[in-house]
């Protein structure tokens, strides 16, 4: 029988009654050193005593009006992201693929308000993850996630990711944008390189295509920048962000140059729930914490930190990690057992982490995370890597061949 909650998701059987810092309680008693973080959205770990004060308060004031009036705390978040951002101006939305989908009209929008009505085509990669909207699973791509649901929304192309080539082959007169992650997250945390993402900039200006940049992971501080292109010295015309921006509070945003945002004037975009006083509240509470002096450093710090215990383990543990990647504080880690023998291993030594695609563990701990907490992150790995060794041939088969 079909359970009251509908099972679109397999669950571990665990559930948490609170949290502090990176730290999980879950309601039989254990606690969990807790590195999927709401998968990369507990920006601020758990129960961070100012988001927690700021959402008390504002929900005891007003949580909701619409977008009928004038949002103060809006305003207020907007204003700070356009002055540490490329942007110019920002929509905010309740997710990630809300925030993609906007961002595509806009691009689509902003090539017909120049004159480009035949611009429509997007340009994406192989491996994105957009989300799960129609349009989204059709910019995704994923014929695993597109079955069933219909004839696949059009005017989305993929080519091969990180390959300037293949971009530059796609593009045609129709095309309106290229769209990526800067660092695939949930195809295995594959980074961008930093001269492809440039090369794609010229190529973009060169074209009159629009360079959108899908930051729900990669943005909000997660890799050590406020967002990711930042390490390459680029700028996109377009950006979702999502994830860590609300810090577990659902909130999107839409992030655009003046050029592409002029296209969307009233009555062409809405969202009823979008950017209303309680989400913005929790928002701007989460930018007091990471706009602060020195906690970009603090995040690189720990990142740093965590990359040479991580290359430790991968050169100790060949049986079972194959390879360390990722940008900052989004980790991946490609395993050589099944990934989720590894992270079913992690848990029962008591660490959370989220699987990605390419048999990768995926390490994304909140960015508050202390020195100790990333020392006994990697400690528990250690205990995982001893369990699996002790497990018996056959439940621990390899699905990848060790790397001479
Ligand atoms: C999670 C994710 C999304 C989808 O976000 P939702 O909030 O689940 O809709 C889109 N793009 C990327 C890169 C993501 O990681």
């Amino acid at each position: 029988m079909i359970p009251p909650l509908m099972p679109t998701y397999k669950r571990a059987d665990l559930a948490f009654e609170r949290g502090e810092g990176s730290w999980l309680y879950a309601s039989d008693g254990r606690r969990f050193l807790d590195f999927a973080a709401g998968i990369a959205t507990c920006s601020v770990g758990h129960a961070h005593p100012h988001l927690v004060e700021t959402i008390s308060q504002q929900a005891g004031r007003v949580m909701h009006v619409s977008n009928l009036f004038r949002i103060p705390q809006a305003e207020k978040l907007a204003e700070r992201l356009v002055a540490n951002s490329f942007a110019d101006s920002v929509f905010f939305c309740n997710s990630g693929a809300e925030a993609n989908e906007g961002m595509v009209k806009m691009a689509r929008r902003a090539q017909m308000l120049a004159g480009h009505p035949e611009r429509t085509e997007i340009i994406c990669m192989d491996g994105a993850f957009h989300g799960r909207t129609l349009a989204m699973l059709s910019a995704t791509g994923n014929p695993k996630y597109l079955e069933g649901f219909g004839t696949p929304v059009g005017d989305f192309v993929h080519v091969p990711f990180n390959d300037i080539e293949a971009v530059k082959a796609a593009i045609t007169p129709r095309t309106a944008a290229v769209m990526l992650e800067p660092v695939q997250g949930e195809s295995g945390i594959k980074c961008a390189s930093v001269d492809y993402l440039r090369a794609l900039r010229a190529l973009c200006d060169q074209t009159g295509v629009l360079l959108a940049l899908d930051e729900v992971q990669s943005g909000v501080g997660r890799t050590g920048r406020l967002f990711a292109h930042q390490w390459a010295g680029i700028t996109p015309d377009v950006m979702s962000t999502a994830k860590g921006l609300g810090g577990g509070f659902p909130i999107g945003a839409i992030l655009a140059t003046e050029t592409v945002a002029q296209a969307m004037t009233a009555g062409t975009h809405g969202t009823t729930f979008g950017g209303n006083p309680l989400a913005c509240a929790a928002a701007n509470a989460v930018l007091d914490v990471l706009l602060a002096p020195g906690f970009m450093d603090q995040i690189c710090t720990r990142a740093a930190l965590l990359d040479t215990l991580l290359d430790s383990l991968v050169a100790d543990a060949p049986d079972i990690f194959a390879q360390r990647r990722g940008l900052g504080l989004l980790i991946g880690l490609r395993c050589v057992p099944a990934v989720g023998d590894v992270q079913a291993a992690a848990q029962q030594a008591g660490l959370l982490c989220v699987t990605a695609g390419d048999n990768v563990l995926r390490l994304v701990p909140p960015l508050t995370v202390t020195e100790e907490d990333c020392r006994k992150a990697v400690a528990m790995l250690v205990q995982a890597v001893t369990a699996l060794r002790g497990t018996p041939d056959n439940k621990n088969k390899p699905v990848l061949e060790t790397t001479p």
